[in-house]
């Protein structure tokens, strides 16, 4: 289970994930993959560092790009790779280590999926197909998942949601109801 955490600064939806993370529905860790700060549009660093050192300390944590803005995920200009790198760097100076990634807006290419294995992250941003060293990809939706725990379960699942998605109540109750359910019925993965 991933939350792409896309409004880490806004209280409301920092407060209902923060609540689900600890609450661990179904018995599972959320894999928080944040946005870091983006100071070219105002976003204070501080409060996020609290925020995100209070999730790091909690379960595992990761990197969720953005390359534009923060309401523009994919790349309009640059160096991807570069963005990748230097938002590593920045954590780590700050004494957090990512263990995950996920590309915003789904993209990678080959230069960021260079970069994210020579910084020895595992991928999320592949969708579908198994679990392989340095990858972990993400395999359902909310909604998909909400379909997939009624019926017989696939070998791997690896759902995730975004954290403005608990906002509403119409997404939030059905993604703790299908935990619930999942966590029933789920074995998690051996740690190799
Ligand atoms: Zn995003």
């Amino acid at each position: 289970m991933s939350c792409h955490v896309e409004r880490p600064l806004d209280d409301d939806a920092w407060a209902r994930f923060d609540a689900l993370q600890e609450r661990r529905p179904g018995g599972f860790d959320v894999i928080a993959l944040v946005r870091p700060p983006d100071p070219a549009y105002g976003e204070d660093e501080e409060r996020w560092l609290e925020r995100a050192r209070r999730a790091a300390a909690r379960a595992p944590f990761g990197l969720h790009t953005h390359w534009t803005s923060p309401t523009h995920a994919r790349p309009s200009g640059g160096d991807p790779a570069d963005r990748v790198l230097r938002e590593v760097a920045w954590l780590r100076e700050r004494g957090l280590e990512p263990a995950f990634f996920c590309g915003g807006g789904w993209y990678s290419d080959d230069a960021v999926r260079a970069a994210v294995r020579g910084a020895g992250l595992v991928d999320c941003t592949v969708r579908g197909g198994q679990p392989s060293t340095g990858t972990l990809p993400t395999t359902h939706s909310l909604g998909a998942l909400a379909r997939a725990v009624v019926r017989p379960l696939p070998g791997y699942v690896h759902a995730y949601f975004h954290d403005y998605d608990l906002l509403d109540a119409g997404r939030r109750l059905p993604l703790a109801a299908a935990l619930a359910l999942l966590g029933r019925r789920a074995r998690p993965l051996p740690q190799s």
